[in-house]
């Protein structure tokens, strides 16, 4: 078994008067993600993770925020179009783990559903799809609300071909 790792990180702005997309779910939230697409961070930091353990780049290379037909894009098409790559490349994901920086909102109840349309597109089971959340005890960017992060680590395994 040919196993790599991958790793993404993203950052997004959280401003008022956007939708507050994460993890492929729509969040009740009085501030949103500002970006090209819908922002939502988690699903670009698990895109980046893909690419990376692939070495196919980054997100940025394949969905440029130059594409104007990428604008407002819903990000769940761009983790669908990462995980096509990197099958291409005869890989498929073992598991994913990945952590949410924010001060506010609280999204522990939100979890099972980002796990759930997170699996979907990946053909995974949901514990195969890790979602943890952490603030900064109110220090920095994130403890000011200002933004929020998400890290994402992801195993894949490339099935030897039997000549
Ligand atoms: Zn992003």
């Amino acid at each position: 078994m040919n196993c790599r790792i991958g790793f993404g990180i993203d950052f997004h702005q959280l401003v008022e008067d956007r939708e507050f997309w994460l993890g492929g779910i729509l969040i009740p939230h009085t501030k949103g993600a500002l970006g090209h697409s819908d922002a939502d961070v988690l699903l670009h930091a698990i895109c980046d993770a893909m690419l990376g353990a692939a070495c196919l780049g980054d997100i940025g290379v394949h969905f440029p925020d130059t594409d104007a037909s990428l604008k407002n894009i819903d990000s769940k098409i761009l983790l669908k179009k990462s995980f096509e790559l990197i099958q291409k490349e005869g890989y498929s994901i073992v598991n994913i783990d990945s952590t949410l920086c924010l001060q506010s909102p609280k999204i522990k109840d939100h979890v099972p559903a980002m796990q759930s349309v997170i699996a979907g597109i990946l053909s995974l089971p949901a514990n195969a799809v890790s979602i943890k959340a952490t603030t900064t005890e109110k220090m920095g960017f994130v403890g000011r609300e200002e933004g929020l992060v998400a890290y994402a680590s992801i195993l894949l395994e490339k099935m030897s071909t039997i000549s």
